[in-house]
């Protein structure tokens, strides 16, 4: 099959082996996958991964026709894990296109039928290519309860951090998306979400929560500052290397820490049915998946977001 395949770089194979099922597992037949920050920092050696990479996608089960998504932490059928929260922290998990299993940038992937959920018909190919990274932003909900009254702020406007902010947007709290690019903040301000250039922060160390979603390792120090003593920083970035952080501010100030990735697909499914979020003016390009290489050096390119790739022409 056609795929593109990680070894000490990044190339496309017109020839690597299909995947076989084995038990309680299908096969996907991949339609559309997105690029998202973890892939480029793998193609930079995080977590020494080797195989094909992808885990953002939407496929068609090959023996029934039904529309699929699917969680990407894996285990085996003989696993007592069986809800996705114990799924995502199963110590004997391996992740599709992120450790030890191969992705979805691949003309089909290999899937445990538990990880499958059906896509609703309201749901076109290219939203459902983001419920992955829309689940990743409910998890924060599922770790931080959010109150009306709340002041939450959300640290960067790359990918994730769109739609974070657009799920906190949920709850009705106090709500402000701060970044650098006022292009990328017009999507939210479209939505009727409040933002600002984090350049033209006032200073003010009030918030309950902040979200640090900016992909780089000096977001954490700005996301601390802005918080009130006690306040909640949630981190959802991952990259490669580690992350200079003033500790002692966080004991000093007593900020409760919460790192948080995958979330609840049924939630992210049920967000885009109902129109609560908008993704598609995420997507900034789309390549064929002979084109893998162009479509990498684009999602890399300063001012990207959601580049996806057309798998299967079906
Ligand atoms: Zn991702």
């Amino acid at each position: 099959m056609r795929a593109l395949v990680l070894k000490d770089q990044l190339s496309f194979d017109p020839d690597y082996p299909a995947p076989a099922p084995a038990p309680g597992e299908a096969i996907v037949r991949v339609t559309r996958a997105g690029i998202c920050n973890t892939d480029l920092e793998l193609v930079k050696g995080y977590m020494g991964f080797r195989g094909i990479p992808g885990h953002e996608f939407v496929g068609v089960l090959e023996e029934t026709g039904e529309r699929v998504v699917a969680e990407i932490n894996c285990v085996g059928p003989g696993s007592p894990s069986r809800d996705w929260r114990e799924r995502s922290q199963d110590p004997g998990r391996d992740t599709l296109g992120i450790d030890r299993r191969d992705g979805a940038f691949a003309e089909w992937v290999r899937v445990p039928l538990a990880n499958l959920h059906r896509v609703p018909g309201a749901v076109s190919d290219d939203e459902a290519a983001f419920v992955e990274p829309l689940a990743a932003a409910c998890q924060i909900l599922e770790q931080v309860p959010i109150r009306p009254t709340d002041r939450a702020r959300v640290l960067g406007d790359g990918k994730l951090g769109l739609l974070c902010a657009q799920v906190l947007a949920t709850t009705g709290c106090d709500l402000l998306a701060l970044g650098k690019h006022p292009d990328k903040l017009a999507i939210l301000e479209r939505r009727g979400i409040r933002t600002a250039l984090a350049a033209d922060w006032s200073g003010a160390r009030d918030a309950d929560v902040v979200v640090e979603a900016t992909g780089s390792p000096a977001g954490f120090d700005l996301a601390r500052r802005m918080l009130r003593p006690r306040g909640t920083l949630v981190l959802k970035s991952t990259f490669a290397g580690l992350t200079p952080a003033d500790l002692t501010g966080v004991v000093v100030d007593e900020i409760a820490v919460i790192g948080s990735r995958c979330g609840p697909f049924d939630a992210a499914l049920r967000l885009l049915e109902r129109k609560q979020v908008d993704v598609l003016p995420l997507i900034c390009a789309r390549y064929p998946l002979e084109q893998g290489l162009q479509a990498f050096a684009r999602a890399r390119a300063p001012g990207a977001l959601k580049v996806l790739m057309d798998i299967s022409p079906f």
